[in-house]
């Protein structure tokens, strides 16, 4: 299973075999094979794997409703505005209830509660 990578992770760091919990876009594709950086911790996916995951967010359509909106304001808090096509997806609506999970210094997660 832990058989040498003959190249490295763009950081420089070494990579190994490993199998990761895959999900992008909020859909799961379960274990999959893939190599983990052991320095940064990147996960490289295979080609078989990541043609099947870019198949299939295309049926869904997911990557058509990616928007870049800007953040205003409401008293002391930030708005994010959610375009009405990606309302619609979600199933979001006025005085809907969700979850927000800073992901990473760059990332927001929003999970639909209700
Ligand atoms: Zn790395």
């Amino acid at each position: 299973m832990n058989k040498e990578i003959p190249y490295k992770c763009t950081c420089g760091g070494e990579l190994k075999r490993s199998r990761v919990e895959v999900e992008f876009f909020g859909i799961e594709f379960g274990l999959r094979d893939a190599e983990v950086c052991t320095r940064c911790g990147s996960e490289y996916l295979d080609q078989e794997t990541m043609k099947e995951i870019e198949t299939i967010v295309k049926e869904r359509n997911i990557f058509g409703l990616e928007r870049k909106i800007s953040v205003t304001k409401s008293g002391n808090s930030l708005v994010i505005r959610i375009p009405p096509e990606i309302a619609e997806y979600l199933g979001i609506h006025y005085k809907s209830v969700v979850q927000l999970f800073p992901m990473d210094k760059d990332r927001l997660e929003v999970k639909v509660v209700s």
